[in-house]
Order: structure tokens, then C-alpha cells, then sequence
């Protein structure tokens, strides 16, 4: 197997050349800095080399595994497991007042990339924890927070989040699952939930439920909807277990790809669960965990189409296979590394730049997730609205790209690629499930037109495009950042003025509108670190691969966007 190795060059060209971002962390509560940014980066390298991903593969085979209502996680993961909980890893960004390191979330992204890169499988059992104290701690009361934040930050407890019903996905207004008065203002909860990533597995001792439920005579739809802490575990004002609470696994599903993660069907029996927020405001309180695990889905993809490109660059160097055009590099062997050829090298170029691209996108993202917590009410209104515009896409498009990038690192391995040996056809499956869940792909971009950009006038969006036209870019391409910009400023506009009178428009185009903005704002990027890079990263020769290779497909979605809707609402349900 190709070992991984963690891109910690890359994070610091990004962290410090790209975005300075040490030049804000002494406005942080927290103390940070270089040294010890550095030495973060470094111990999460080591075990994600080390102690994940040799465990990568043989989880893929050994799948989860359910007995009577007991799930165990792959053979090795509770030791790795323990390994995380013991450096701290689960709590790396958490509220410092409750046991959290406080860590800035442009350190974490880069945590989490090395992590998802080594062993999604393993790191899909502490990942939902990260997002369920984020919202605990935004939501929650403080007597909550106390009790349930501080061993959820040590590892001690994971969390979960159940949203999904058999008929209600998407449209979680149509959800069941219900909430009873009881005594001392708790609730009973009943209702079963399926897809519920880590809802049951044996590598921690208590397990917290974030549960959507709807309270007897709450309003129908969404409005009625709210979000419940539900402990498998029972825990007292000490913070000790007792009882085990009234929910179990009713089974785990048989899945493409992830396998080593559990998900599993919740039963709940009229469990006991703490309101969360505001009755009826479940919802919104959930959406703060949502889109914390929205950033983290992509970056899932992005963690995984690296650990791909690894493998497709070592293979393509290793296996010999016809001569280069230009005529023979290796004379004496018996034909030259197919990396000598034009297409493999396309193939390569192409999953590097989307990948360093995306990883750049990430960290962008979580620098205005950092300033959104600015003491600064200026500097974190500004970062708050960018995050919220940015989110669809950092799920979307990365995960997009990172499935194309997969797909072309098992292309550079040919029929060895489809074979179970080869190991990158399980990347192919487990990033699959990043384009899927926390909402589908299709929903991020109807988010991204539909709520974030038209229902704000695109105000949003003219204040970001300006405040990119503001920096520094490499002279070179800083005329098709420009044109790439307004290309995506004027398929707004466009869309703005056909929304009124076309309904469908909006559905019929968003997922190009969501790639036209993905491929302007990577343009952006790229034209950025071709700008900084002193050389050793070879970003110049990306950038160039970049403009002249993808951005082009800028202008075909907005060609796309233009042709309007009709080709797609014409045939009526019954044709298909
Ligand atoms: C492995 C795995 C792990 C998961 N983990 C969790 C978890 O931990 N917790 C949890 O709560 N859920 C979890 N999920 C559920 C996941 O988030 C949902 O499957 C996903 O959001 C889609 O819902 P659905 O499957 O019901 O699809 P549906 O909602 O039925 O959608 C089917 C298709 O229709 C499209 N569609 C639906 N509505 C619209 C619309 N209004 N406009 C346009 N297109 C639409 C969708 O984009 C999709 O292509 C998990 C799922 C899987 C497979």
C-alpha cells in the first residue's frame, strides 16, 4: 500500500504565505501561535500516518458489524481510537470554557483533511462530535453544556445527529418522530431514525444523540420541529453514567463504500432527551451543527482525493507501459512509466489542482470561520455573511471535484484500479457518500442560488466579489480572474431577472451556478498561490494547468445557465 503522507508543506504555504493567518490569533481567546501550530500539525501528521491509515483497508474488508443490537466498530479502531481521545483530537476547536482547546478553525481544517485523508472510516466515529458540541455549546443551556460538553471534548462521549426518517430525508418537515412532556421539563422520545452515522458503536462509553423530534401539538412542517439531547447513557449533575437510556440500534446498513463506519437504524422508546434551543427551533439550532458538518463533509472529499492522487502519482512513476511520444526515457527498460504520457500526466495534473485548489477553498472558508468569531462586530458580521454564502459550495464543490479527482486516480491505474488489491477503488466508494449526505449535492446548490444569493439580492456575493478584486494575484492571469468574476456576477444577474417570471430556473440551474462559482473562486486561488509560491511547491505550473485546462469549464456552465430551462421542464413525468 501507498503510505500517506501528510501534505504539511502545503498547510503552511496556505496558513501563513496565503492567509497570514498568525497575524489574527492574538485576537483570539485562546493563545496560539506558529510554534505550537506547527507542532499541532506535526503530531496529527504522525498519527494519521502511523496509527490510522495502516488501518484503512483491512476496515474496508472487515466492515461494522451488528449483533443483537450491539455494533463493533473494525478490529484496531478502539486502540487508534483511544490514541485520538488521549492527544486531544476531538476537541482540538472546542469552547475553552467547557474543556475545549480553542484551537482556529483554519488549524482544524487542516487536522481534519490528515485525518479524512488516513482513515474516513475511522475518523467518521469522532467527526460528528466535533459538530454536536459546536452546536451544545451555541445552543444548549449552560447547565447542559457543563454536564455533557467536557467529556464530549476529551472523547470520552461521542456524538451523533438524527435528523433522517425512511420518508422524511431532504424534507425533514414530513418527519415523525415525536417528543412527550415529562416531569422536571425533559421529554420522551419516540420515533425511529435511519442512516445515523455512529448512532451505536463500542469505542466510547456514552454516546449523545442530537434528535429532531416533533413536541404533541407543535405546528406541521418545519416549524414544528425540535432538537433533543439524548445520552445512550443516563448522566447525573456529577457527570457520571447511570441507566441506559431508552434507544438502540435496530441494525446497520450494508453500504458502496464507508463500511468501517457504523450507521445504524435508531430505535427510540420514549428515551429521555433535553430540549436544545427553543421548542419549534430545532431546525436552525440544527443547522449550526449542519453546516459545521457541511465544511467537514467536503473536506472529507478533499482529505480523500489526496490520499488518491498519492497513489495514482506513485503508481504512474512505478508502472511501465508503451514510450513516451516524444520518444523513449528509459532506453535500457522494456518501456517507460506511463507517467511519460500526455493523458496520464492530465490526469494527474488535473486531480492536483483540484485537489490543492479545494484545499485552499477549505482553508479560506475556515478563516472566515475564525473571523466570524472576531471580538469585532465589523470584521465578524462581514466573515458570518461569507460563511454562510460559502458553505453550499465548500460541501458541493469539493466533494464534486474530489469524486472526479478519485475517479481519475484509478483511471491512471487501469484494470488494476477495479481490483480490490489495488486500494484505490475503496477511495472511488468511501468518497462517493461525501456528494450525498448532509444534504445532497443538488440541495447545497439550490441553498446557494435560491437562499443565499437571490433571496439576499445578491448583496452577499457583490461584497465578496469586491473584496477579491482587492488582492494581490499573479499579473498573469489576474484578467481571467476578473472575467470570471463578472462571468459569475452576470449569470446572477441574469438569473435574477428570469426568477421572477420562470419558477423552475432556479432548480433547472443551480448546480452549474454552483460550479461556475466554485471554478471562479479556485481561478481566484490559483492566481493567489502562483503569486506567493517561491518555487517549491510547483504551484506556478498548477495555476498554469488551472487556466488553461479547467477554467474553461467556467464558461460552459454559465452557457448553461443561459440556455434557461426549458429543455429540462418540457417532457411531463410520464415520458421518463
Ligand atoms: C452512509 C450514510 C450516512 C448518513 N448519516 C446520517 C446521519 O448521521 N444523520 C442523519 O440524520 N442522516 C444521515 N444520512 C442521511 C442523508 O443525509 C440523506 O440520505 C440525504 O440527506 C438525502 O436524503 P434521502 O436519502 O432521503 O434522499 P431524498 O430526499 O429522497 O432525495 C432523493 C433525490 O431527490 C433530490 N431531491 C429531494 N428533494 C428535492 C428538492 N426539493 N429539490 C430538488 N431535488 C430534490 C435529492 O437531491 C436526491 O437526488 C446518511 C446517509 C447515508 C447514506
Amino acid at each position: 500500500m501507498t503510505p500517506y503522507v501528510p501534505p504539511i508543506a502545503d498547510f503552511n504555504f496556505l496558513l501563513y504565505d496565503v492567509f497570514g493567518v498568525d497575524e489574527e490569533w492574538p485576537d483570539r481567546s485562546a493563545a496560539i501561535d506558529k510554534e505550537l501550530a506547527n507542532s499541532i500539525l506535526n503530531e496529527c501528521g504522525r498519527v494519521a500516518q502511523d496509527v490510522m491509515a495502516p488501518l484503512s483497508s483491512s476496515a474496508d474488508r472487515e466492515g461494522a458489524k451488528w449483533d443483537d443490537g450491539k455494533v463493533s466498530a473494525p478490529t484496531g479502531f478502539k486502540q487508534a481510537f483511544d490514541v485520538l481521545t488521549e492527544g486531544g483530537w476531538l476537541g482540538t476547536a472546542g469552547n475553552p470554557e467547557f474543556g475545549g482547546q480553542g484551537m482556529p478553525k483554519a488549524l482544524t481544517t487542516a487536522v481534519e483533511e490528515m485525518f479524512w485523508g488516513a482513515n474516513t472510516n475511522l475518523w467518521l466515529y469522532a467527526a460528528l462530535t466535533s459538530g454536536a458540541t459546536y452546536c451544545i455549546d451555541a445552543h444548549a443551556s449552560n447547565e447542559l453544556k457543563a454536564r455533557f460538553l467536557p467529556a464530549m471534548y476529551d472523547g470520552r462521549w461521542t456524538g451523533a445527529m438524527a435528523l433522517t426518517e425512511s420518508h422524511a430525508g431532504t424534507d425533514l418537515g414530513m418527519m415523525r418522530t415525536r417528543a412527550e412532556h415529562l416531569e422536571g421539563g425533559t421529554y420522551a422520545i419516540t420515533g425511529t431514525k435511519i442512516f445515523i452515522t455512529s448512532g451505536e458503536h463500542d469505542l466510547a462509553e456514552n454516546i449523545v444523540h442530537l434528535v429532531l423530534a416533533r413536541i404533541e401539538g407543535a405546528p406541521q412542517g418545519t416549524r414544528g420541529i425540535s432538537l433533543f439531547l439524548v445520552p445512550k447513557y443516563l448522566v447525573n449533575d456529577q457527570g457520571e453514567l447511570g441507566e441506559r437510556n431508552g434507544f438502540a440500534s435496530g441494525s446497520i446498513e450494508h453500504k458502496m463504500g464507508i463500511r468501517g463506519s457504523a450507521t445504524s437504524v435508531i430505535n427510540y422508546e420514549g428515551a429521555k432527551g433535553y430540549l436544545i434551543g427553543e421548542a419549534n427551533a430545532g431546525l436552525r439550532c440544527m443547522f449550526t451543527m449542519m453546516n459545521y458538518a457541511r465544511v467537514s463533509v467536503g473536506v472529507q472529499g478533499l482529505g480523500l482525493s489526496e490520499r488518491a492522487y498519492q497513489m495514482a502519482s506513485s503508481y504512474a512513476k512505478e508502472r511501465l507501459q508503451g514510450r513516451a511520444p516524444t520518444g523513449p526515457v528509459k532506453e535500457q527498460g522494456a518501456a517507460d512509466p506511463i507517467i511519460e504520457h500526455p493523458d496520464v500526466r492530465r490526469m494527474l495534473l488535473t486531480q492536483r489542482a483540484l485537489t490543492e485548489g479545494s484545499r485552499a477553498f477549505a482553508v479560506f472558508a475556515a478563516v472566515q470561520l475564525d473571523r466570524a468569531e472576531h471580538p469585532d462586530p465589523g470584521v465578524s458580521g462581514v466573515a458570518l455573511r461569507y460563511v454562510e454564502l460559502l458553505t453550499p459550495i465548500v460541501k458541493a464543490f469539493i466533494s464534486d471535484r474530489a469524486m472526479e479527482a478519485s475517479l481519475l486516480a484509478q483511471q491512471c491505474f487501469g484494470g488494476h484500479g477495479y481490483i480490490v488489491e489495488s486500494e484505490i477503488e475503496q477511495v472511488v466508494r468511501d468518497v462517493r457518500i461525501s456528494q450525498i449526505y448532509e444534504g445532497t449535492n443538488g440541495i447545497q446548490a439550490l441553498d446557494l442560488l435560491g437562499r443565499k444569493v437571490l433571496q439576499d439580492g445578491g448583496n452577499t456575493l457583490a461584497e465578496l466579489v469586491a473584496d477579491l478584486r482587492q488582492a494581490e494575484l499573479d499579473r498573469s492571469y489576474a484578467t481571467k480572474v476578473s472575467e470570471v468574476l463578472d462571468l459569475w456576477l452576470e449569470a446572477t444577474e441574469w438569473l435574477r431577472n428570469s426568477a421572477g417570471s420562470n419558477p423552475s430556473i432556479v432548480g433547472a440551474a443551480a448546480v452549474d451556478y454552483l460550479s461556475l462559482a466554485g471554478y471562479a473562486i479556485y481561478a481566484w486561488l490559483w492566481a493567489r498561490m502562483s503569486l506567493l509560491d517561491d518555487g517549491s511547491l510547483g504551484k506556478s505550473n498548477l495555476a498554469r494547468f488551472y487556466f488553461d485546462q479547467l477554467l474553461p469549464r467556467s464558461e460552459y456552465h454559465a452557457n448553461v445557465i443561459k440556455n434557461g430551462s426549458d429543455s429540462v421542464t418540457l417532457p411531463n413525468s410520464d415520458w421518463f
